[in-house]
């Protein structure tokens, strides 16, 4: 049984008595929650690192005013927890600029393979570093999606990070799209983009909710990662502006695969 909340209100009515009003406001006051557990989500992320770097501001002109390599080491640290802030900024404005634009159909010809190969080149650097092997899969003919080409590069940058960062060094990472046929879960001609890794993988338990602002299965990975937790949000939101559908699945020590139907016009 789910809790519910009424508003109860009673007025006079003259020469018929009194008009008692039960106004159902459970879903308002979920929403009243959920902004309150946001706030304080937003609150707690950006604490952390600006508390770190209070504390090492103080080390330094404190104790490790001489100590040149101390100095050295520490500032590395700070920078580290300025780049977390600064990137906890930046994924927070874009998740406010989607949801606030998800009534707003895109409409611009996007070409989805194109900009698949462009972002697989701008990761290629991070999977290098991290031992990963980035492989693509795409058709031989491109083709065109109605879309937002800057909102849908987001979407296979933050797929294919999460890829890349929860993988081990040997593991392999594929992205492929498919070409458009019908969709039955669009009703409509759609294409297929995955991106599959064979990394950790993670518990079923997580799955639904990964979607969730703030929400980590693996909370010590992402945040050494440099993850804020938001990134799946992101992609939730651009998805349904594209009135698209997302389905994660996952098997624990065997890999995640990630895929996006997109209708096409
Ligand atoms: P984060 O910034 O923490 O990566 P996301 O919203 O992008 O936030 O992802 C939410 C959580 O989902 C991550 O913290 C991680 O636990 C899990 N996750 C996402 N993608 C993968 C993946 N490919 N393999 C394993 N876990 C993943």
């Amino acid at each position: 049984a789910q809790d519910v909340t009424y508003k109860v209100s009673a007025r006079h009515v003259p020469d018929a008595g009194a008009l008692i009003c039960f106004e159902d406001v459970t879903h308002m006051e979920q929403a009243v929650q959920m902004r309150r557990d946001f706030v304080a989500n937003v609150s707690h992320e950006l604490r952390t690192p600006l508390t770190a770097l209070m504390g090492f501001v103080e080390t330094l002109r404190g104790p490790a005013r001489e100590d040149a390599a101390a100095r050295e080491r520490f500032l590395g640290i700070m920078q580290r927890e300025a780049n977390r802030m600064n990137r906890l900024v930046g994924d927070l404005l874009s998740l406010s600029h989607v949801e606030s634009e998800e009534r707003v159909r895109p409409t611009a010809r996007v070409d989805l393979c194109g900009l698949v190969r462009s972002t697989s080149h701008s990761l290629a650097p991070l999977a290098e570093d991290a031992g990963v092997t980035l492989m693509l899969d795409l058709p031989e003919n491109g083709f065109d999606i109605a879309g937002d080409s800057d909102q849908l590069r987001q979407v296979l940058i933050n797929l294919t990070e999460n890829a890349i960062k929860y993988s081990g060094r040997g593991s392999t990472v594929m992205m492929s799209v498919t070409s458009p046929v019908y969709q039955p879960r669009l009703r409509s001609d759609g294409t297929q983009l995955t991106v599959r890794d064979t990394g950790l993988g993670i518990d079923a338990i997580h799955i639904p909710r990964l979607t969730e602002r703030f929400y980590r299965a693996d909370s010590h990975r992402s945040r050494e990662m440099g993850g804020t937790g938001l990134g799946l949000a992101i992609v939730k939101h651009i998805i349904n502006r594209h009135r698209g559908r997302m389905r994660i699945t996952s098997e624990k020590g065997q890999g995640t695969t990630v895929t996006v139907l997109l209708p096409i016009g």
